[in-house]
């Protein structure tokens, strides 16, 4: 049997680099509490992603936690989102107390469809929380629209969408927030780690006292707040690897490209749409397995794993489907997501991926 490869694997400095960067911690024993690479990844990373606030967090999931508990929304309050997601998105609502309102996607690309928001709203509604899925933009102009007519707030899940721009600004400079993964498993790694980005300076305080128990000063406590702050091993691993970054979607872009050029004459194979005013960090190769393809894309899924290559059906379920919200919120008319998450497959795409390894790849599916 040929070696097992797996959806993705985490880019890394190299061992020595992350030994010498760490070294100083064994100096200061500074480990965590905001320290000084805390500070310096919030720096550099509001200039990588072109943004004006950074917020480090000790994971994505947290991160959109901690950014729709600041903006303190009532309890019960209803937030239209994406249920083509992977299930973080969904829960961040839920576990803050509100009521997620599910809206289909656009079979163009996989994001919300952002015709179809204005039905959903009620005198119920706060916000709308749509994803960059795949790193695919959102239709920014639109949503802001309807959400400035309706006095909503927007928290993009941009987790996906590390470094990409759009119209020549930072991704995460729209919307009210935007929520990054550092997860291991993305484009960009701090092992574990998220972020909030945003522009409206009191919302660093706020989150500043979320991640941070409240704790102001040694003997003041000004807020309710839980422990979500990132460490500084963990920032060192982002200093490191945001030195890397470049060569990292490079060698992703030149694989996604080899995948494309060799896809996409083969029949019932789709590729999601472009968008032609977005940049791409190649974060995933998601195809899309149609009726004229030979098999249904279960059996492709099943033909490849007997190969040893683990393909991963994100995002199958679709949320509002998953066992835990299936009989509990209004699910109808999601008729697009459940389609697309029938058919969608998310082949291996990392930097060390090699051209023998694809050809296996592209063998099967061919
Ligand atoms: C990875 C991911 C998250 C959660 O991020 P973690 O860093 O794993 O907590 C949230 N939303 C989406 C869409 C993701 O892919």
């Amino acid at each position: 049997m040929d070696e097992k490869i797996l959806v993705t694997q985490s880019s890394m400095p190299t061992y020595e680099e992350y030994i010498e960067a760490i070294k100083p911690l064994w100096e200061s024993c500074w480990l965590t509490n905001m320290g000084q690479y805390h500070q310096e990844l919030e720096r550099q990373l509001k200039a990588y992603l072109d943004v004006p606030e950074v917020s480090l967090m000790v994971n994505g999931h947290m991160a959109l936690e901690m950014i729709i508990q600041a903006l303190g929304f009532p309890e019960g309050s209803e937030v239209i989102t994406t249920p083509f997601t992977f299930v973080s998105t969904t829960h961040a609502i839920v576990r803050n107390r509100l009521v997620p309102v599910f809206c289909d996607i656009k079979n163009s690309d996989g994001t919300m469809d952002e015709a179809k928001i204005e039905d959903l709203i009620t005198e119920k509604t706060v916000a709308i929380l749509p994803v960059h899925v795949y790193g695919n933009v959102c239709n920014i102009e639109e949503i802001q629209r309807i959400a400035d007519s309706h006095g909503l707030k927007v928290i993009y899940d941009a987790a996906h969408a590390f470094g990409v721009k759009y119209k020549g600004r930072g991704i995460g400079s729209y919307g009210d927030a935007s929520v990054f993964s550092f997860h291991a498993t993305k484009v960009f790694n701090t092992i574990e780690g998220g972020a909030v980005t945003f522009s409206d300076k009191d919302l660093y305080e706020k989150l500043y006292n979320l991640k941070n128990f409240g704790i102001r000063g040694e003997e003041r406590v000004v807020s309710i707040g839980a422990n979500a702050k990132m460490n500084e091993l963990q920032a060192i691993m982002g200093l490191c690897n945001l030195k890397r970054i470049e060569q990292v979607i490079a060698a992703r872009k030149e694989r996604f490209l080899y995948y494309r050029e060799h896809l996409q004459e083969v029949k019932g194979i789709r590729f999601f749409d472009e968008n032609k005013d977005a940049s791409k960090n190649y974060a995933y190769f998601p195809v899309l397995i149609e009726e004229e393809y030979s098999v249904n894309r279960d059996a492709l899924y099943k033909l490849l794993r007997e190969n040893n290559i683990y393909a991963r059906k994100y995002f199958y379920p679709i949320t509002a489907d998953m066992e835990c919200y299936a009989e509990q919120y209004a699910q109808k008319g999601l008729i697009t997501a459940r389609k697309l998450a029938k058919q969608v497959l998310t082949i291996p795409l990392y930097e060390q991926l090699k051209q023998e390894q694809m050809n296996r790849i592209l063998e099967l599916i061919c």
